[in-house]
């Protein structure tokens, strides 16, 4: 399966740390050019780089905040200018603002919408032209398991992610017949920066609730996106659940 993707080129938002630096190594693995955007990390986004690099293959770092249209856009101009297209965009960034509906201010509703959620449609929007002119495309939507069950205190994160499963059926349908697939991967509680910041109290009331007893593991999330890339080819508008069987 390595060199399954020579030759393509990767946008992963988000890639600095987390899930995203995770599949954003995992393409590069298997030979995908791969541009690593981050919004304020910029240290973690050049290791990123560099351990990418280490794989033969070559690495873009673009800051961009995708929750803004033009910088979403400015992200994919500047991919394309570098490499000439791009053939696989994973729209990863993402936030969380916990606090319950009636303690939520308007500013953490609009941000973690605007993060989560609209940056998913820039990205798409900026990119999806010369997919179609060029017959190809992977575009994967990183959802989550609180988008398909909802959760106490993530009324925004639930909203956005849910949106997102939407958006995934609906581009699936539209762009079937460019072969361009549409799909978004939905993992329950992986070990990142995101989860680990919870108390040990809550983390442990977290893992009596998953049948196979851990947290998910970045690479476990990594490893579906690349599945969707290197022999996913049938699937489209689908949602690929990787939980340990706490939502089935
Ligand atoms: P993380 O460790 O907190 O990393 C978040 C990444 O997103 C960082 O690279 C960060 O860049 C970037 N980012 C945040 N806001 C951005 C913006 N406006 N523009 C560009 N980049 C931005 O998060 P994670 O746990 O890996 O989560 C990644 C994705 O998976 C998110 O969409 C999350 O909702 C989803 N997810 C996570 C879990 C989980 O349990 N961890 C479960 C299901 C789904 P900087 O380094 O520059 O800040």
């Amino acid at each position: 399966m390595a060199g399954a993707l020579d030759g393509q080129v990767a946008v992963v938002t988000g890639a600095s740390r987390g899930i995203g630096r995770a599949c954003a190594i995992e393409l590069a693995k298997h030979g995908a050019n791969v541009v690593v955007n981050y919004t304020s990390n910029k240290d973690a986004a050049d290791s990123a780089a560099k351990e990418i690099e280490a794989h033969g293959v070559k690495a873009l770092v673009v800051q961009a905040d995708v929750s803004k249209a033009d910088q979403a856009k400015a992200l994919i101009e500047a991919s394309e200018k570098e490499f000439g297209k791009v053939d696989i965009l994973v729209n990863n960034a993402g936030i969380n603002r916990d606090r319950t509906v009636q303690r939520m201010s308007v500013e953490e509703w609009d941000s973690v919408i605007e993060t989560d959620l609209s940056s998913m449609f820039y990205c798409t929007h900026a990119v999806v032209g010369g997919m179609r002119d060029r017959n190809y495309g992977r575009i994967i939507n990183m959802s989550s398991i609180i988008g398909q069950m909802g959760n106490l205190g993530q009324s925004n994160y639930a909203a956005a992610k849910a949106g997102m499963i939407a958006f995934t059926k609906s581009a699936a349908k539209e762009l079937a017949r460019f072969n361009v697939t549409v799909n978004a991967v939905c993992p329950g509680f992986v070990e990142t920066d995101m989860v680990m910041a919870l108390s040990d109290e809550v983390k442990a009331n977290l893992i009596s609730q998953i049948p196979l007893g851990r947290f998910g593991t970045a690479e476990d999330v990594a490893a579906t996106v690349r599945f969707l890339c290197t022999e996913g080819g049938f699937y489209t508008g689908a949602q690929m659940s990787l939980n340990g069987g706490q939502y089935m």
